[in-house]
C-alpha cells in the first residue's frame, strides 16, 4: 500500500463511527482453506456443484454430511492469520460495527469476532429439516451420519445451498446496517458471488466510503473509493499498526 493511500485510509478510518467489513473466499484461503469450488472443491470426484444442493440432500443425506464433515476436519485444523485478528480488533474500536462473511468455516468467531453475520450459514452447525433447532457440531469428528435431530427428524447442515435464497432477515439486518455505515470494507470476495456485489453498492448508495482489499480487480471495483491489491494478512496489520500506533488489541 503506498503512503497516500495509507493516508487516505487513516484519514477516514480516525473519523468513522460505524464500520462494516464483508468477506469472501480470498480470507479463508490465506489460511489454507480451499475455496471448495471448481477443481478446489472435489471430493471422490464430485463436484461441490453436486452436493451442495437440496436436491443431492434429499438423494443421499449420508454422502453430503460425509462431504461437510470431511471439509469441516479441514477447517477445524487451519487457524486465523493476522488479518482475522484485525478485523476482531476493529468489533472492539468502532462503536458500531457488523462483520457480515461469505465464509461459512467460522474462522472470524474463532479469531473474536461477536457482531456478525454469516450470510451463508456455518459449517460448524446443524439445523433441523422439520423442527428447525440448530445445534453446535463441537470439535469431534462426526461419525453415525447422518445426523439425526432430537426430535427424529433428519438434520442438515446449515448452510445456503445452491438454489435456495438467503435468510431474509439476515439480508434485511445486513443493508440496514450498511445504510448508516461510514466506511465499507470489502475482503477477499472475487466478486463471482453477487450478494457483497449488491451489498458494497447499497452501501456506496448510502454514502459509506468503500475499500476494496483484493489481490485482483473484482466487479465492483469500480464503486470503491479506495483499492488495495493485496490480501488482508499482508495488508491489514501495516494499517492498524498505522491506526493504533502498533496496538493489534
Ligand atoms: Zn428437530
Amino acid at each position: 500500500m503506498n503512503d497516500s493511500d495509507l493516508n487516505r485510509l487513516l484519514k477516514v478510518a480516525s473519523q468513522a463511527r460505524s464500520v462494516a467489513v464483508l468477506t469472501g473466499a480470498g480470507m479463508s484461503r490465506e489460511s489454507g482453506i480451499p475455496t471448495f469450488r471448481g477443481a478446489d472443491g472435489l471430493w471422490k470426484d464430485f463436484r461441490p456443484e453436486e452436493l451442495a444442493s437440496p436436491e443431492a440432500f434429499q438423494k443421499d443425506p449420508a454422502l453430503v454430511w460425509e462431504w461437510y464433515e470431511w471439509r469441516r476436519q479441514i477447517v477445524l485444523k487451519a487457524e486465523p492469520h493476522e488479518g482475522h485478528r484485525v478485523v476482531a480488533a476493529m468489533e472492539q474500536r468502532f462503536p458500531e460495527f457488523l462483520l457480515i462473511t461469505q465464509n461459512v468455516d467460522g474462522l472470524h468467531p474463532r479469531a473474536g469476532n461477536e457482531k456478525l453475520i454469516e450470510i451463508h450459514g456455518s459449517i460448524n452447525r446443524a439445523r433441523c429439516t422439520k423442527c428447525g433447532s440448530r445445534f453446535d457440531l463441537g470439535n469431534r469428528m462426526l461419525s453415525d451420519l447422518p445426523l439425526k435431530c432430537d426430535c427424529g427428524a433428519l438434520a442438515r447442515p446449515d448452510v445456503v445451498w445452491f438454489g435456495e435464497s438467503y435468510d431474509s432477515q439476515l439480508l434485511s439486518a445486513s443493508l440496514d446496517f450498511l445504510a448508516s455505515a461510514d466506511m465499507v470494507w470489502v475482503i477477499g470476495s472475487s466478486g463471482m458471488v453477487s450478494v457483497p456485489v449488491y451489498l458494497a453498492a447499497q452501501a456506496r448508495e448510502a454514502g459509506a466510503f468503500l475499500v476494496d482489499l483484493n489481490p485482483e480487480e473484482a466487479e465492483f471495483s469500480r464503486y470503491c473509493d479506495l483499492k488495495i491489491r493485496s490480501t488482508a494478512g499482508a495488508a491489514l496489520p501495516s494499517f492498524w499498526n498505522a491506526l493504533t500506533g502498533g496496538r493489534t488489541e
